[in-house]
């Protein structure tokens, strides 16, 4: 089991060390959880923190690496995308979109954030037995994401719809192969998705039998929740934890309450925007098998860009997908913008400075 790369810890690893002081310390955190899947020495508390030494015998580790798992899977650290991209996609490659076998957009029965396409293939792939559990995000306390591993078509409904905030997402492949599942699908941000193939890469590539399906989504931002919560009471008068939905579309904030829907400039919410997206340039989820956003479809759909081969067959198991107008030049345009706000002065995080 031991090889060249994966030597067992004898002796206390800086893994944990540097993963703080390079990237939590410095705000880079996306919080999503990779560090922690596997390793009990870290507990996940708003941010990932270290309990006793992290000091482990062979036995107590799979495969941490000399530099600490924990290190080499988190999305902030030094990544090779290319690497990745060859690792578990499959298409032609697009300059402005990445790894691209089909664009598309459309919609699905079910009532979702936008097109209800990404519970609409949950659901599928759990009906054909292409995974046997989904890890997605719950509505937590107030409008706060849980991270839950879903067994069930009940839980996979009741968690639709976007939250946008940080969930501790990867930490639950862990606890899934503990579980003894070993297909798994997993819904993410793209931080979340290149954390996940990070794992997938560090640690599981030489376990075959466990198979991964990501499902990206778009993301400009997240936001601190709290934060958002004094916002929307301030600009809007409304509580975030009793909202019913919230939705951001065409640089507006709208929120439902009591069946009425207010809304504000997205820029007003400046404050709430979490520090660590302002270094991340991946707006359409580029390591996906399959990336599902609302940008560049009409309302009520939702914009379809499928990876890999494992994508497509998920896709192509919809049965009630109505297909509509996709605008690719709107999503080129959000993705350059965001590419464009990269922050790069001062201090940047590992990922921006290899
Ligand atoms: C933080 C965030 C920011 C986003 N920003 C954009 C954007 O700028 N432009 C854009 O086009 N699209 C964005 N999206 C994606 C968009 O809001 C929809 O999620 C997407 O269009 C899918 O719609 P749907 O109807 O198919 O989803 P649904 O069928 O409603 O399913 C949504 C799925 O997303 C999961 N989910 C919800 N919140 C989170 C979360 N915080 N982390 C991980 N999984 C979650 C749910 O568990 C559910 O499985 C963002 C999503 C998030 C989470
Ligand atoms: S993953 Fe490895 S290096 Fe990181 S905290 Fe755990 S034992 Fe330490
Ligand atoms: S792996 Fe995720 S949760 Fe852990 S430090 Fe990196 S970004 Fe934060
Ligand atoms: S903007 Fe980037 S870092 Fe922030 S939540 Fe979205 S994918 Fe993660």
């Amino acid at each position: 089991m031991t090889s060249e790369m994966f030597l067992p810890l004898v002796k206390p690893s800086e893994g944990f060390e540097a993963l703080k002081e390079r990237v939590i310390a410095k705000g880079f955190c996306t919080y999503c959880g990779a560090c922690a899947s596997f390793c009990e020495h870290i507990v996940l508390k708003g941010m990932p923190e270290l309990v006793d030494d992290c000091s482990l015998e062979y036995d107590d580790v799979i495969r941490c690496g000399v530099n600490g798992i924990c290190y080499d899977v988190c999305p902030m650290t030094e990544t090779n995308d290319s690497e990745l991209e060859e690792a578990f996609l499959d298409g032609e490659r697009d300059a402005e979109l990445g790894i691209v076998r089909k664009l598309t957009a459309g919609s699905c029965g079910v009532q979702g954030q936008d097109g209800g396409i990404v519970t609409s293939l949950l659901l599928s792939g759990m009906k054909k037995s292409t995974f046997d559990c989904a890890i997605v995000a719950a509505r937590g306390s107030g409008f706060r994401a849980e991270p839950i591993i879903a067994t069930s078509e009940e839980e996979i409904k009741d968690a639709r719809g976007t939250k946008y905030v940080a969930a501790p997402m990867v930490s639950k492949i862990g606890e899934a192969i503990k579980e003894g599942k070993k297909k798994i699908a997993i819904v993410g941000t793209p931080c979340e998705i290149k954390a996940t193939r990070k794992l997938q890469q560090a640690m599981l590539k030489e376990v075959e039998a466990i198979d991964i399906v990501a499902i990206g989504l778009f993301c400009l931002k997240s936001f601190d929740y709290d934060v958002l919560s004094e916002k929307t009471m301030e600009l809007l008068g409304i509580e975030l934890d009793k909202a019913e939905k919230v939705q951001i579309s065409r640089g507006r904030y709208i929120v439902r309450s009591n069946g009425k829907e207010n809304s504000c400039k997205v820029t007003a919410l400046v404050a709430a925007y979490r520090n660590n997206c302002a270094y991340c340039d991946d707006f359409t989820a580029r390591l996906a098998d399959i990336s599902v956003g609302s940008t560049g479809s009409s309302d009520g759909s939702s914009t379809v860009i499928i990876r890999s081969k494992k994508g497509e067959e998920l896709f192509n198991s919809l049965d009630d997908f109505v297909p509509t107008d996709v605008d690719r030049e709107g999503i080129i345009s959000i993705a350059s913008f965001k590419r464009g706000k990269l922050k790069m002065e001062g201090e940047v995080p590992p990922i921006l400075s290899v």
